[in-house]
């Protein structure tokens, strides 16, 4: 049966409700995006915007129909519903059996398969495309779809070290006259109109995937993050152009939220990168230069009694966890620490740093996890003015966040990013099992200033000893 709006369009009744169900599911990605937006409550956002996606997709499958009435064949049911299947064991299988600290390559990996898919989406309508405005949302989704796709693999290839920083100083014009042509091909077939369908698509598909590969490759040391979180953003925003070919309110609304996120980190990481947007689209930035040489200094190590004496007779302390923290999994014991300084009096609080460990928010998870209170959680421009007045700052597994070359050092690849100011405080404790570098791979003065001691040794293994003697005393 058919219904008509008020400007005389007709509809049927399966198609209002389905348009309705996408409204509820945009609801529950909102919801869930706030849940998302506190690291207590993040679990809760993440089934919140699940449920949503569940809705989205059953309600298109029962009710979705063509512009010509018909309903989703038995047969495409099947092969979809097949899909879905597979599709959600595999990532079920993975999403269990992948490390904490293996995290950020899982999310490029998604993102990769978001990007490819929003483009192959283009790819195959694009020969049926009707109107203008269809054509340019066509191209964009394919252009920006297969970047974040090849970019994501390479940042998947880094971030799990099977792919090197390639960078030479040519790349980066090299990646300038890529995305020109990238630019000029998109306008070139936006202006043959909707009405011919040619055969330099897919050159625009080939070209956007080799400047992904190109945009990222170079990019390298502690820049990273903010590139995951730029593809991350373009995934949301190819899939958004995806929507606006089938004009689906879901795969819009989702899109969009995605896109808006993830860009909205992006600026964020920007900031505490200290990069300008336009370095990070261009490409060919960090990375590559040359380590900070050592510039003298000794290794001062410290005993576990001594670090525990130090410890519990200070009026405060602030913990400044990193990537170390993640890998010895010593988020209870430093949990349990905090609470047994604080029985004793000693006032205990975290300085967080925006892109310590291999996320962004990877501590603050960690740390949610073993039920730490958030009001403990300083961001590091709170806490960085109170440091000279912390008698001690205990580094767990950090390097890059509280390395002073970032502040000191303009021939350092990481001069400019903000860090966790630890050489202000009246004692610094670092534990890290030996003299490993970190993800930027530099040399750290911090380590061979006197007031630094070193506490070699897997990270929970040290803390748990410091609890013991602390127990003892
Ligand atoms: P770093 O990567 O700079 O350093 C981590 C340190 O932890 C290493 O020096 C290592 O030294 C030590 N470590 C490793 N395992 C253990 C262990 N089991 N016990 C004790 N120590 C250990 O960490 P930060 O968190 O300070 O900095 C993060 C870096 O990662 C930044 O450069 C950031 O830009 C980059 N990055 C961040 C992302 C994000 O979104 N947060 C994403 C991608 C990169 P040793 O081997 O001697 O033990």
């Amino acid at each position: 049966m058919l219904y008509q709006t008020l400007n005389g369009e007709t509809f049927t009744l399966s198609a209002a409700i389905l348009e309705l169900t996408y409204l509820i599911a945009a609801i529950f990605f909102v919801v869930g995006l706030k849940f998302l937006s506190h690291p207590e409550t993040a679990k809760k956002g993440n089934l919140w915007a699940a449920s949503g996606m569940i809705l989205a997709m059953v309600t298109t499958l029962f009710l979705h129909e063509s512009g010509e009435g018909e309903k989703i064949t038995l047969t495409n049911g099947i092969i979809v519903v097949l899909t879905i299947l597979i599709a959600a064991v595999v990532g079920w299988v993975v999403a269990r059996k992948v490390k904490m600290t293996a995290m950020p390559q899982l999310v490029s990996l998604f993102n990769a398969t978001g990007g490819i898919a929003s483009a192959l989406v283009a790819l195959m309508e694009y020969p049926a495309v009707s109107t203008a405005g269809i054509l340019i949302v066509t191209l964009l989704g394919l252009t920006i779809g297969s970047i974040s796709f090849s970019g994501s693999l390479i940042a998947y290839g880094k971030l799990d070290g099977k792919v090197g920083d390639i960078f030479s100083p040519v790349m980066k014009y090299v990646n300038i006259i890529l995305l020109v042509v990238v630019l000029g091909l998109l306008v070139y077939l936006a202006s043959m109109g909707s009405d011919t369908a040619s055969a330099l698509i897919y050159g625009l598909f080939v070209i956007s995937l080799v400047y992904g590969v190109l945009f990222v490759m170079p990019i390298g040391g502690a820049d990273m993050p903010v590139v995951i979180s730029l593809l991350n953003s373009f995934t949301g925003i190819a899939a958004a152009m995806a929507g606006f070919i089938y004009g689906n309110q879901a795969m819009i609304l989702g899109g969009i939220f995605v896109g808006a996120a993830g860009s909205i980190l992006t600026v964020l990481m920007c900031k505490a990168m200290n990069r300008s947007l336009i370095n990070v689209i261009i490409g060919a930035f960090g990375g590559g230069a040359s380590a900070a040489q050592s510039e003298g200094g000794t290794i001062k190590e410290i005993s576990v009694s001594d670090a525990a004496i130090l410890m519990n007779y200070s009026q405060r302390v602030v913990i400044t966890p990193g990537y170390g923290l993640a890998v010895a999994k010593a988020q209870h014991a430093v949990r349990e620490l905090d609470q047994m300084l604080e029985g004793n009096g000693v006032e205990v609080k975290y300085a967080i740093h925006p892109v310590a460990g291999r996320m962004p928010g990877h501590m603050n998870v960690l740390l949610a996890e073993a039920e730490v209170p958030y009001d403990k959680l300083l961001k590091m421009e709170d806490v960085n003015p109170q440091l000279p007045n912390t008698d001690v700052v205990l580094v767990i597994g950090a390097n890059d966040t509280v390395n002073p070359a970032a502040k000191e050092d303009p021939g350092s690849p990481i001069y400019g990013m903000p860090i966790v100011e630890a050489n202000e405080a009246k004692n610094v404790i670092v534990m890290k099992r030996g003299m490993g570098k970190g993800y930027s791979g530099i040399e750290n003065q911090l380590f061979l200033q006197d007031k630094t001691r070193m506490l070699f040794g897997n990270a929970k293994d040290s803390v748990q000893k410091i609890l013991e003697e602390i127990k003892n005393m």
